[in-house]
């Protein structure tokens, strides 16, 4: 083949994409599965569903790609969690992470620098190592250590009231805003279409199976819909005449100027829910729990959050007592009221409205694999365990009570 022929293929690569992911032209008048929402979570399921072979879906997004949660978070990516099935969905999702620039062809700076928690507590110490045991039978090589080896790690930190800590060097960071590109554009090149800038204001079900969604770009009717509109969840569902238990809260968090790389680890204090950790480009992105503001989609931010914040960080790290920050901002955690995810239809009578919701602090780590097991699952594979676990039914049947004490759902 020609230069001349590569570059016609480009052209037709690229043009492909765009028609597919800026939402021009008319809405196909119907499909196999209509995802409704375009951050990470709809995205990914669309990407492997369109992987196993499903072409036949449409995403609508009511704004841009990056809009919601998946466009404001700090990319964070553990293994550290305290029940067997998160640690296991975790490692399988690490995988996927560090796999993705190559499938996907996108950067997205992934980089495995650990995630160290520190306890100022006797009682958070235990229940730090209660999960290293359950996390290295499940092969994460999470370790306890002393303050003094943390410092080793953070030579910044003062370990002024920590009394212990634990550290996994396979947990890490990524740029989430590539992360959705790279899924919207591969899905994009194998059919499915993407329509941004399209909101979903109706959805009327239909006698043979299925929904009519009525869009601001027109009518579509669908086998099947996912709802994965975040936070937004409940006012989708709510279409649909189904009450979801979950709810918006904002979680602030801002970025610093970029500083010389000194920062490997995301760290994260326990008691305050602090975190931090240095982007590629040098910044230090974080946050920390502002509890007592409700449930609320005000993404405004606060004084109260940038106060609370430098001070528990320069208590942490002196040294950053001087840096500037650049940037605050602020995004919905969609709210479970046991802290997990809500997955699979609806309801038996909404079998063919299927939920992705409740991701609450950590649907951007977890959307990798969730995606691929939902897509397994709609192509006809048995459906993988966590489905049955987070059923919308559980809160009924008062099992996500349980599961609320099980997990580990810091940072
Ligand atoms: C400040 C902050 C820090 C975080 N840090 C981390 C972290 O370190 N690690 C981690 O794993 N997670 C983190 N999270 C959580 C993570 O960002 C979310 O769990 C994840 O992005 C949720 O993805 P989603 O696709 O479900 O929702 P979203 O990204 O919110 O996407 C939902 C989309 O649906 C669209 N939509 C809503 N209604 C409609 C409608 N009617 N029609 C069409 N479209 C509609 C919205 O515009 C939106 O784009 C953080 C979140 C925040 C806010």
């Amino acid at each position: 083949m020609s230069d001349v022929d590569d570059d016609h293929d480009d052209d037709d690569h690229d043009d492909r994409v765009r028609q597919a992911t800026v939402g021009h032209g008319p809405l196909p008048d119907r499909c196999e599965i209509a995802i409704v929402g375009g951050g990470v979570v709809g995205l990914s399921i669309a990407y492997h569903l369109a992987k196993r072979g499903l072409t036949d879906v449409v995403v609508v997004e009511r704004g841009y790609l990056a809009e919601g949660a998946s466009g404001r978070n700090g990319g964070g990516v553990r293994q550290q969690w305290a029940t067997e099935m998160n640690i296991r969905l975790m490692q399988d999702s690490v995988e996927l992470c560090r796999r993705f620039a190559v499938e996907l062809g996108v950067n997205v700076w992934f980089r495995q620098g650990g995630y160290l928690f520190l306890a100022r507590s006797a009682k958070e110490v235990a229940r730090l190592e209660k999960n290293i045991a359950l996390q290295n039978r499940c092969g994460v090589p999470t370790k306890m250590i002393e303050p003094s080896a943390a410092r080793d790690i953070v030579p910044e930190l003062d370990l002024t009231g920590i009394v212990g800590a634990s550290f996994n060097a396979s947990d890490g960071i990524l740029f989430p805003w590539p992360f959705l590109w790279g899924y919207a554009r591969q899905a994009a090149v194998m059919g499915v279409k993407i329509f941004t800038n399209t909101a979903v204001t109706g959805l009327d079900p239909v006698a043979s199976g299925g929904y009519t969604l009525h869009t601001s770009r027109g009518a579509l009717t669908a086998r099947r819909v996912i709802n994965a509109t975040g936070a937004w969840s409940p006012q989708l569902a709510k279409l649909v005449g189904i009450d979801l238990p979950t709810y918006p809260i904002r979680h602030e968090i801002c970025s610093s100027e970029p500083l010389k790389p000194f920062l490997r680890p995301m760290v994260c204090e326990m008691a305050s829910g602090l975190y931090c950790s240095q982007s590629m480009r040098g910044e230090i992105v974080g946050g920390v729990t502002i509890p007592g503001h409700g449930s609320t989609y005000d993404m405004g931010s606060t004084l109260e959050f940038l106060a609370t914040y430098a001070r528990r960080l320069v208590r942490l790290m002196p040294v950053l007592g001087d840096i500037k920050v650049l940037r605050q901002w602020a995004g919905p955690y969609d709210q479970s009221p046991d802290g997990n995810p809500i997955l699979g239809p609806a309801s038996p009578a909404h079998p063919d409205f299927f939920l992705a919701s409740g991701f609450v602090g950590h649907g951007f780590m977890m959307a990798p694999i969730i995606g691929k097991l939902y897509a397994d699952w709609l192509t006809g594979e048995t459906p993988h365990e966590i489905f049955e676990r987070s059923s919308l039914g559980r809160f009924a049947d008062g099992s996500g009570a349980r599961h609320a004490k099980e997990d580990f759902n810091l940072g």
